[in-house]
């Protein structure tokens, strides 16, 4: 590939993700290494799949954005920063926790194109959404939140708890990107497309949920009696582990969150949709077209599937020809 070609390819990806990442520096949504993550993603993306990718991508960055604007004058929101103790920028980790998955299926798109990349990206941005909004909206439920098995009444921000508020504010995020992924990302059927991707972010949100009830790390300050997120306390005084696996960090939990809103995206498009066989063939189709000029048959004007050039984003189509004649259509065939 020339240099014109590289950079005619890559130059507006490269523009597009860095513009991103400096406006949510500007905005103070992203520190430093978060900002240089946030540029390599969004690059990522847009040379995956154009605008189509970066359009789910946009949505979870400007909605997320906003909402934790939001968040942060509640009453609810302050609780949960004082749990979590992350500053309003996010950081490279967390940047890599929610986008790191999607852009392993971009990188997958570019290296080995497959309409099944597309669904495991948007259903790992809805499962991101979904959690990130069901924390910024959850912060501004009236009632305590309570955890997810038993139900105990805990303070916003324990990892593991839902509330009646959050849980809407996860179908929401969810139901966006779903949204605009049906709209954006390539094959037909979008609004199955959207519904299963809703799903998928939903899914990941419940695994996210159950997760940080059960194997996320959660420590308490010796000093101060109060549970927090972090090794160190803002204190001073160093962490006691009372609950979950120390390797268990939050980001751990959410780019788990990520893969499960992923992995069930692919399995609700990839199977094949059944559609109708076609009528058995009949006796002329069985003939040998003859290959003198004097016969000609009506098709010959047209390319048959076997022939026809297909790219990845082709592969999709239904090939009822190649089915006609009795080759099985290839996996690739999937509506994702
Ligand atoms: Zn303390």
């Amino acid at each position: 590939m020339s240099v014109a070609a590289l950079l005619n390819r890559y130059a507006p990806a490269v523009c597009l993700g860095t513009a991103v990442a400096a406006a949510g520096y500007r905005r103070r949504a992203l520190s430093r290494s978060g900002a240089v993550g946030a540029a390599v993603v969004g690059a990522i993306t847009h040379s995956a799949g154009s605008w189509r990718w970066s359009a789910p991508l946009l949505a979870f960055f400007a909605g997320s954005s906003a909402l934790s604007r939001l968040e942060r004058g509640s009453t609810g929101g302050q609780a949960i920063a004082a749990m979590t103790e992350r500053g309003s920028r996010r950081d490279l980790a967390q940047v890599l926790a929610n986008g790191g998955v999607g852009a392993f299926a971009a990188l997958w798109r570019i290296a080995a194109p497959h309409p099944r990349w597309a669904s495991a990206f948007a259903g790992a941005y809805a499962a991101a959404n979904s959690d990130t909004w069901a924390t910024e909206i959850g912060a501004l439920s009236p009632t305590a939140p309570r955890m997810i098995f038993s139900g105990r009444e805990v303070q916003p921000g324990t990892s593991g708890a839902v509330t009646p508020t959050g849980l809407a504010g996860a179908v929401a995020g969810s139901a966006l990107i779903g949204v605009v992924a049906g709209c954006t990302l390539e094959g037909p059927y979008p609004l199955r497309r959207a519904a299963a991707i809703t799903i998928a972010g939903m899914a990941g949100s419940l695994a996210d949920s159950v997760a940080g009830a059960t194997i996320q790390a959660g420590y308490r300050c010796p000093r101060c009696r109060e549970a927090t997120e972090r090794h160190m306390h803002r204190c001073g005084t160093a962490t006691i582990l009372v609950r979950g696996h120390a390797w268990c960090s939050n980001e751990v939990v959410n780019a788990l969150c990520t893969a499960v809103g992923a992995g069930i995206a692919l399995l609700l498009t990839s199977p094949p949709i059944p559609r109708p066989l076609d009528p058995a063939p009949t006796k002329a189709a069985l003939v040998v077209p003859c290959s003198s000029p004097h016969h000609r048959s009506p098709d010959r004007s047209r390319p048959s599937a076997t022939t026809r050039p297909q790219s990845g984003d082709q592969l999709w189509r239904p090939t009822h020809r190649a089915r006609r004649g009795g080759q099985q259509p290839p996996a690739a065939t999937s509506w994702a």
